[in-house]
């Protein structure tokens, strides 16, 4: 079996939803494939009909991100198969519950799959990218990382994180032929929501189809972008966005505290 021109792209959570999508689109672009999730059947499902219609390779790993020895084995393929181009970090969790209606042992298996997992092979991938000279590392993150009122306070953070963590390897990666894309979709339609406990959002007018979401991510990414977000309209709010922000972070270091907090003389102890 001859490889792809293109390569082959290491999608996680490819069973099910956004990353199975993925999986089918990228296919139909040439690349060949790595699946990741936990799912074998419907890995298995995927890839035959994959392999069926597009007559790709499709290569179906069934693994726990959230188990380390399973992690460790995925992140050694990527430092090690040359003919990896692409990794979409994709697998991830979310819930709707507040604080209190959450307990920390669930939160702490949402950081390590939504952070911990994506951040590692972020870490394989990279230098093995540098290496070859080229490579596409796409993280997705969520509209709740801007918007992080909306659902579980951790869930958002952790796509805060994606989010944060991108433009930093797009600076670290850009002049060394990597390119980074963090891609922030709002509600989409798929099995998400009933895992995060809040399944009629699948059906609500304003939820996106998985297929829309992501032809439009990868339609960003064949336009250069360095974030997209499917759902947002007019970009140019995105880019004063981010003009504020990049204003502010000039401001934010500075050796005399802002004089709204110089404390009066008496009160000083
Ligand atoms: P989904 O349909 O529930 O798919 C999640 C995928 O992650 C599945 O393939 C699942 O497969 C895999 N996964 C879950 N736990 C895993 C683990 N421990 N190890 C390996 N794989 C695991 O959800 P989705 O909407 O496609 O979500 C994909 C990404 O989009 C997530 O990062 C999510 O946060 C983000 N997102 C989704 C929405 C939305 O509205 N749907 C909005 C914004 C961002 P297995 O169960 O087989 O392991």
């Amino acid at each position: 079996m001859t490889h792809s021109t293109k390569g082959t792209a290491l999608v996680t959570g490819a069973s099910t939803g956004i990353g199975a999508v993925y999986a089918d689109r990228l296919a139909r672009r040439g690349y060949d494939l790595i699946l990741v999730a936990r799912n074998e059947q419907r890995l298995n499902t995927l890839d035959r009909q994959i392999t069926a219609e597009t007559g790709r390779t499709v290569l179906a790993i069934p693994a726990d991100l959230n188990d380390k020895a399973a992690l460790a084995r995925i992140e050694a393929i990527l430092r090690t198969d040359r003919n990896i181009t692409m990794l979409v970090n994709n697998a991830g969790i979310g819930s709707v519950a507040s604080v209190l209606d959450s307990n920390a042992d669930e939160m702490e298996a949402m950081i390590s799959l939504n952070i911990t997992a994506l951040t590692r092979l972020t870490y394989a991938a990279a230098p093995a990218f540098v290496a070859r000279g080229a490579g596409t590392i796409v993280n997705i993150s969520s509209a709740v990382a801007i918007a992080a009122e909306k659902l579980n306070g951790v869930y958002s953070a952790s796509k805060s994180y994606v989010l944060s963590f991108g433009h930093r390897l797009h600076q670290d990666l850009a002049d060394k032929g990597v390119r980074i894309q963090t891609v922030l979709p709002a509600a989409t339609a798929t099995e998400f929501w009933d895992v995060a406990g809040y399944a009629s959002q699948k059906q609500a007018a304003s939820t996106m189809s998985t297929e829309d979401l992501v032809d439009a991510a990868l339609a960003g990414l064949d336009q250069g972008e360095l974030i997209t977000i499917p759902a947002l309209h007019d970009n140019d709010d995105w880019s004063r966005w981010e003009a504020g922000r990049l204003d502010l972070s000039a401001k934010l270091v500075n050796a005399k505290p802002a004089p709204r907090y110089v404390l009066p003389t008496q009160a000083r102890v």
